[in-house]
């Protein structure tokens, strides 16, 4: 199927109590391998780009190979924008075809990410892109052997989630509640009375960041309290460089590349396959065999950037099917202005058809 935003997909989450994982996808065999693993776990599956990652993959042509591959796939995929920081970023995503972003101006004052939060989600759900944006802090980083952990002192307060959501009209609340990103130092001890209250309060689809590290009976809590979107990637990452040294050790005469990539792979799919089981996403597409049809969580005008409405009765409010063919690496100030003016066409057209 065509992709999908997470609109439709996070209510059905959270009206049936389960987690979809967002896997970061810095390189094309791990996006394979996740791919792999939610076909073979009857699993929807975000697949996430980060804006740190663009430095290892291109966004224009991941996205082209992700909205291929999910044509073809018989879940429901999404394409992810993780940790969006930059306006451009975020419009270049949403024109290579992005079902989906997120924001983070977790770092700006409160009056200012929900000033900047509030344009973004105007702009993507012009275009049928749903919004994730973040409140709290979650600290760390990602790709070295640092640790880090959770500070209770920029966890996410209820009062504030509940006017940021109503402020702002976002998708997804990502929160901070005990996790961190990257290599956690010791154990996570997550607030699950805080995420408890945030769901509870904001209605609204809440997201778990820096998911390594949380240990299988916490992930079920949060899910079982409202977390319907879990990012996952550093496990991912340190699972495949591990698996590459004892491939390598055990096979000193191993020459071919694809092979190793391979077999790698599979140590990939191990790891996700169980994440998948913990989230409670497998076998959800067996379970609902008409995922793809249900309506009536769409709540997103479906609108394409030349202006036609998708009028197709379809669950999730799937991503604009074409998207412009220039591909060129960075907008200029021209073409972000004929993007504006052509979804300020799209939205005066929606208005004027409604
Ligand atoms: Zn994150």
């Amino acid at each position: 199927m065509a992709l999908v935003n997470l609109i439709g997909l996070m209510d059905h989450a959270r009206r049936n109590k389960y987690g979809v994982g967002a896997f970061n996808v810095p390189d094309y065999e791990t996006f394979q391998a996740i791919l792999d693993t939610a076909v073979a776990k009857q699993s929807p599956v975000i697949i996430d780009v980060a804006e740190v990652h663009l430095k290892y993959i291109d966004l224009d042509d991941v996205a082209y190979v992700v909205k291929r591959a999910a044509e073809r796939a018989p879940v429901p995929v999404a394409l992810h924008l993780d940790h969006g920081e930059h306006f451009e970023t975020i419009i270049r995503a949403v024109r290579a075809g992005f079902s989906s972003i997120m924001f983070d101006g977790s770092h700006l004052p409160f009056e200012e990410n929900v000033r900047q939060t509030a344009e973004i989600v105007r702009i993507c759900h012009a275009c049928g892109v749903s919004v994730e944006a973040e409140l709290g802090q979650v600290l760390g980083g990602e790709g070295t052997s640092e640790r880090f952990e959770a500070d209770p002192s920029v966890f996410t307060d209820p009062d504030e989630a509940v006017e940021f959501c109503a402020r702002t009209n976002i998708d997804l609340l990502a929160i901070s509640f005990g996790t961190a990103h990257g290599l956690y130092r010791g154990t996570p001890k997550l607030d699950f009375d805080r995420l408890d209250a945030i769901a509870t309060r904001t209605k609204k689809p809440v997201v778990l960041h820096g998911g390594t590290g949380v240990s299988d009976e916490d992930f079920r809590k949060a899910v079982s309290l409202g977390i319907t979107k879990i990012n996952y990637y550093t496990q991912t990452s340190v699972t495949a460089v591990e698996a590459t040294r004892e491939i390598l050790a055990a096979n000193p005469d191993l020459v071919s590349y694809p092979l190793l990539l391979q077999q790698t792979r599979e140590a990939i799919k191990k790891v996700l396959a169980h994440q998948m089981d913990v989230f409670g996403s497998a076998g959800i597409c067996a379970r609902f065999p008409d995922i793809c049809i249900e309506c009536d969580a769409c709540t997103v005008p479906n609108v394409s950037l030349d202006g036609v409405a998708d009028t197709g009765g379809h669950a999730y409010q799937h991503a604009p099917a074409s998207a412009p063919a220039d591909r060129s690496d960075k907008l200029t100030d021209d073409d972000v202005q004929t993007l504006i003016d052509a979804v300020t066409r799209a939205v005066l057209k929606g208005l004027n058809d409604a």
